[in-house]
């Protein structure tokens, strides 16, 4: 079976002219597989009569088009499709009372499409979007799966619902005044205290939601959900904006509706930590973004997030990634450096932000060395990042250790050479008026024209699709993306500051681009300081970490940099929270709260995971 998917905001028929329809080889035949009538602004492919041969595909140059072709058996896996030629999803994953199912996968995969059908926002048209089934048909599709009782209902009315919307950032468009009078309107399981406690939302209680940060609201939006007494409970990314203590938190209350209440739960998340500490089971997503998305047979979780990891369904005989994502017990490498490999040295420094100080230890950065910054929202980290790219700013290089410079040493030798900063900003403000690709060659010059930057840069962030696209126009996930690039573009920079990475990135992205700025960083001899909340990114990352600790939006203080082990004991003691390895993937997870091996590693102090042979 075929799928052909245009995108309008790419196809220009004017300016293209209509190459699709001239060269494709069924057009020339007279029969009309692909045409555009006068009263159309696009174009149609007619996919019964498609032979899938991709010339159009390969034709069109604004990559307007996309054709693939797809097993039969998917024809009777439709689900929803919202148009001619628009993206396909395929299957849906089921909700089980007492069980909580995650979904995983791609941005534009079709997770959230498989929400809103789940939670009755869209009626599922199975494919049929001129003409769509009614509630008999749709029940009679899903007969022998947990979800025709699932759909009986929500036809019946019989099934409350509440969903925690993904954009949470657009709560304070729809709904005004105080935390406190929003909250206490929908307490209808009367929990208000505890969750007013337990999401920590006592500090804010009386502010107006409109002047909320990212990660308040998250908070709001999660309690709001929680409060209400449904059936069913949908939850779309709640990690975003969260750090590590709160999305624990969050993880143990939206496990406590299923445990305690047998509810129906459902998660998309991309923090694979947490996905694998909220969730029984998962399904996970492939496809081509954009295009169509299929979503796979049920797993339990720890095998599922290992078949996700290999990037393989031997079940479905499918390989969804070419390379597994491998996790390594990285080396305790703070005491490995060599003296001779420092890059950066900075002594005691200090910051008064208003009521808020932060007091910062001496450190040294080396050559090759990624320094992640991990501690509770509120104690400075981003202070931090500003406060030691100033300083590092206004230093020198030290002559001996320019030598990997080779020839910029010798051009510059009468001159001082300046240490070169990059830093991508935790608030990704566009305030640039051009596409992708303008921003990105402004920056790297000529390493813009080089096969490595392809291959380094343009490749592994997936940026060849949006290179003509104005940063305006992007999602948040593409413009994540872009900046990070734009930061990686800066060729002569000896030190990179990051501030939360992977913030509105899917999970293999997530995974994806910390590799390959540790690698970055790692072939280009510099080094780099990371924010980061997800705790598999922070391992993949990181050598060494700094630690903060204090007290939330009055005092913060940090460690020196430390090895990775003992940071994260340090950190994870902070929070109480202990983590195991994977013995098959060697992923870092998360024990539950006072099982035996919880209690086993607080009492030996091994907060991170204690040691496991390969
Ligand atoms: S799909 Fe491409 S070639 Fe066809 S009309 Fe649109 S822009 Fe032109
Ligand atoms: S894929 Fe081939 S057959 Fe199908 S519309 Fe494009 S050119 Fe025509």
């Amino acid at each position: 079976m075929r799928i052909a998917v245009l995108n309008p905001d790419r196809c220009k028929p004017k300016d293209s002219g209509k190459v699709c329809i001239k060269y494709c080889p069924v057009v020339r035949t007279g029969v009309d597989c692909i045409y555009i009538k006068d009263d159309m602004k696009y174009p149609h492919i007619v996919e019964s009569l498609c032979t899938g041969c991709g010339i159009c595909v390969k034709k069109c140059p604004f990559h307007a088009l996309s054709v693939v072709n797809l097993p039969e058996e998917l024809e009777t896996d439709y689900i929803h499709r919202y148009g001619k030629d628009t993206f396909v999803l395929f299957r849906l994953p089921p909700l089980i009372p007492g069980k909580i199912v995650g979904i995983i996968g791609p941005n534009g995969g079709g997770k959230s499409t498989a929400l809103k059908i789940l939670a009755g926002e869209i009626k599922p048209n199975l494919g049929d979007y001129e003409d769509s089934p009614d509630w008999e048909e749709i029940i009679r599709h899903f007969r022998g799966s947990e979800l025709q009782a699932y759909f009986q209902q929500v036809s019946e009315d019989q099934l409350s619902v509440v969903a925690k919307p993904q954009y949470i950032t657009n709560l304070p468009k729809v709904v005004g005044g105080e935390v406190s009078e929003l909250l206490e309107k929908v307490d209808e399981r009367g929990i208000l205290n505890e969750i007013k406690e337990r999401l920590n939302l006592e500090k804010i209680w009386e502010r107006d939601v409109k002047v909320l940060s990212g990660g308040e609201l998250q908070r709001v939006s999660i309690a709001a959900a929680i409060l209400r007494d449904r059936d069913v409970y949908l939850f779309d990314e709640p990690s975003s904006f969260l750090d590590v203590r709160e999305r624990l938190e969050m993880a143990k209350l939206i496990r406590k509706l299923v445990e305690q209440e047998n509810k129906i739960v459902g998660v998309v998340e991309h923090d694979l930590t947490i996905c694998d500490y909220i969730t029984d089971l998962i399904c996970i997503l492939y496809g081509l973004p954009g295009v169509y998305g299929i979503v796979s047979h049920v797993h339990n979780t720890n095998a599922g997030l290992n078949l996700y990891l290999r990037g393989e369904l031997p079940s479905e005989n499918i390989r969804f990634r070419n390379e597994p994502i491998v996790f390594d017990l990285t080396p305790e490498a703070t005491e490995g450096w060599k003296s001779s490999e420092i890059i950066f040295e900075y002594p005691e420094l200090s910051k008064d932000l208003g009521d808020f100080s932060l007091s910062v230890s001496p450190g040294k950065l080396h050559k090759g060395e990624v320094i992640g910054l991990v501690g509770r929202n509120g104690l400075g980290k981003t202070t931090l990042l500003n406060l030691l790219s100033e300083y590092a700013a206004q230093l020198d290089i030290p002559k001996e250790r320019t030598a990997d410079q080779g020839e910029k040493e010798s051009e510059d030798k009468e001159q001082e050479i300046k240490m070169q900063i990059a830093l991508k900003p935790q608030h990704l403000k566009i305030d640039y008026d051009g596409t992708v690709e303008l921003l990105l060659k402004e920056v790297a010059g000529k390493a813009f024209h080089t096969s490595l930057y392809r291959s380094e840069i343009i490749r592994p962030y997936g940026l060849e699709n949006i290179l003509d696209h104005y940063l305006k126009d992007l999602s948040g996930g593409e413009l994540q993306k872009t900046f990070i690039a734009e930061t990686l573009s800066h060729m002569d920079a000896n030190l990179i500051f990051m501030d939360e990475p992977s913030a509105f990135l899917d999970s293999e992205s997530r995974l994806v681009i910390t590799k390959n700025i540790k690698r970055i960083v790692k072939n280009r001899k510099i080094s780099a300081f990371i924010v980061e909340h997800d705790i598999l990114a922070v391992d993949f990352l990181s050598d060494s970490l700094i630690v903060f600790s204090g007290i939330p939006g009055v005092r913060g203080t940090t460690s020196a940099p430390v090895n990775l082990r003992y940071g994260m004991n340090k950190f994870l003691k902070d929070v109480q929270v202990t983590f195991r390895r994977d013995a098959k993937s060697l992923r870092p997870r998360v024990n539950k709260m006072d099982s035996e091996l919880d209690r086993k590693q607080k009492a030996m102090g091994e907060y991170y995971y204690t040691s496991i042979k390969k």
